[in-house]
């Protein structure tokens, strides 16, 4: 059994998909003239294959994930046809003798740079898509099988080095049972992404991919974090009874859908939902998320050959906020760089991506990206309850600046005569320690808060979320984390605001009577936790809660606060029979 990182609950048995993304050795090949028509014919129909590949992709995709998903097929598509390229490659064979893999190799890096030259911003962004475009081409002329997570014709469960949050985003849900990973953390996109798809997942298993062949029959327990590979009989049946208990479990929690999370002493807490796809909004509407305490809105940038327009992204706000009727919707505005990229956007190359050009920073700098962002968001609230939250606030300059680009959004639409919620609440995660210890200052600033555990503990404790040989060190109840959170509850009290908590530390079920006792206001988590949560604080008091609070925030050591939690649970949580 190999042991690793629970990143999403769950029990799935199935054959092993390796996931490996093969570079193609592409060294020049020289012909012999005869070979011209040979090669040429072998062109015509790799490129059949590939047109193919990519109607399949776009149908599929435009049915399963949306049309503005699909698009980028559709471009490669034109690509594919188009006739510069075309007659690039065929250049290359008939005048200059190289085989068509060359041919097309040295014709994609032609093409790549009169993209590359060009004025028109959007057109430069398309030599990405000559690339990729081309590459499977060549791919299809070497009839070397191309991975991709879409393209799968049987039930899979996925091994793989890493996947990126794209690589997630991009797989065919129906027929991947679950993913296991060498590398990842818990709180890092694509563990948060598996939790919100409902995908059984483990990471950070570190050689899986050297452990697992094709094929083998593999079991995987997100909810433990372990990986049986060629599991016996016995394994089999063993692992089917645990699954059907969970499930029933999880059937039984159901019943609470339509509760309050309410202690027996009569203090409640709001119980809300993170989306990042549109897919999430599904298990929301089904498990009856109060709010949406954040929606991650750079899923709607990721896998696109530009950045959705302001109509594309009202479009896909206004269809949250039009679901969730009077309830809240908490819109993060975009933080892309970390271990979220896009292409298109050209973001340098860094050192410490987690500590560079992402979110508020990149958004500062790039206003009018911004100021879209922020028109559509506001053109959406007109059709719901729609909160604005801004990520990554390390400086008093920044909610200042931000808030400027707002007020001229506003301004143009009220020029435009387009309605908005004026009344509209603004909000600033807190994620790093230096924002927690100035909460004071900031909460004047501001409507709410919403805590970021995920960064606030990377950061906190200085322990990159997605590293698995330094993730014993990740853990938001470090008393350091705690006391942080505890000080940015009490400013925004001592204001009358309120905060909440959107970090993957909210839907946990053991921290939440932490989490209540402290004074939080929202939890906000993906949907499937929402149920274990609520059982959990309809289950005991607040004052008890808030006695033990108290006395884990003298606690120095890890599993000493671990473990006072976990006897306070069992002494003062009523079970039921
Ligand atoms: C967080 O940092 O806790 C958070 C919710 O933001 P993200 O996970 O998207 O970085
Ligand atoms: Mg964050």
């Amino acid at each position: 059994m190999m042991i690793g990182i629970a990143a999403s609950p769950g029990i799935v048995i199935g054959k092993a998909y390796l996931f490996e993304k093969i570079e193609l050795d592409c060294k020049p090949t020289k012909i012999d003239q005869k070979y011209v028509d040979y090669e040429l014919d072998r062109l015509c129909h790799a490129k059949k294959k590939t047109k193919k590949q990519l109607e399949k992709l776009y149908e599929e995709t435009k049915e399963k994930v949306g049309q503005q998903e699909a698009a980028i097929f559709d471009t490669h598509m034109m690509l594919m046809d188009d006739p510069i390229l075309e007659h690039k490659i065929k250049g290359y064979i008939t005048d200059h003798l190289y085989v068509a893999e060359t041919a097309t190799n040295y014709a994609m890096n032609d093409v790549k740079e009169m993209f590359e030259a060009l004025d028109d911003a959007y057109l430069r962004e398309r030599a990405v898509d000559v690339v990729d475009v081309c590459s499977r081409l060549i791919y299809n002329l070497a009839e070397v099988e191309i991975m991709n997570l879409q393209d799968l014709d049987e039930e899979v469960i996925v091994i793989a080095n890493d996947l990126t949050p794209s690589d997630t985003a991009s797989m065919n849900f129906e027929k991947v049972l679950g993913f296991a990973t060498d590398m990842g953390g818990k709180t890092a996109h694509t563990a948060i992404m598996a939790r919100t798809l409902e995908l059984p997942a483990v990471v950070g298993l570190k050689v899986i991919t050297h452990e697992v062949e094709n094929g083998d029959m593999v079991i995987l327990d997100g909810t433990e974090g372990t990986v049986i590979i060629h599991p016996s009989d016995e394994d089999i049946r063993n692992y089917q009874l645990k699954r059907q208990q969970l499930e029933e479990e999880k059937k039984a929690l159901e019943e609470l859908i339509h509760e309050e999370a309410i202690t027996l002493d009569g203090k409640t807490i709001e119980i809300a939902a993170n989306i990042g796809m549109p897919k999430d909004m599904d298990s929301v509407l089904r498990y009856g998320a109060q709010a949406i305490g954040l929606y991650r809105t750079e899923f709607l940038y990721m896998d696109q050959v530009a950045c959705p327009t302001e109509s594309e992204q009202f479009d896909a706000y206004k269809i949250v906020a039009e679901k969730m009727g009077a309830k809240p919707v908490v819109i993060r505005t975009l933080d892309i760089g970390g271990d979220k990229s896009v292409d298109y956007l050209k973001l340098p190359h860094e050192m410490n991506p987690f500590l560079g050009y992402r979110a508020i920073r990149m958004c500062l700098d790039r206003e009018e990206l911004f100021k879209t962002q922020l028109k559509a968001i506001l053109r959406a609230s007109h059709y719901g309850k729609i909160r604005i939250m801004y990520p990554m606030i390390t400086h008093m300059e920044q909610v200042q600046q931000a808030n400027t680009i707002l007020e001229q959004a506003k301004a143009e639409l009220i020029d435009q005569h387009i309605p908005f919620d004026k009344n509209i609440e603004v909000g600033i995660m807190i994620e790093t320690p230096g924002a927690a210890m100035m909460a004071d200052l900031l909460i004047k600033e501001v409507d709410f808060f919403s805590i970021g555990t995920n960064d606030l503990t990377q950061y906190t404790l200085a322990v990159d979320r997605g590293n698995e040989k330094i993730n014993y060190l990740y853990s938001t109840f470090h008393p350091g984390v705690l006391r942080l959170i505890k000080k940015v509850i009490d400013a925004s009290h001592k204001e009358g605001k309120w905060t909440g908590m959107c970090g993957e530390f909210a839907g946990n079920e053991k921290a939440a009577v932490l989490l209540l006792g402290l004074g939080l206001d929202e939890l906000s988590m993906s949907a499937v936790s929402m149920m274990k949560v609520k059982d959990m604080i309809r289950r005991c008091t607040y004052s008890s809660a808030k006695e033990m609070a108290h006395k884990l925030l003298d606690m120095a050591y890890v599993n000493e606060l671990e473990h006072h939690l976990d006897d306070y649970i069992d002494k003062h949580i009523k079970k039921e029979g």
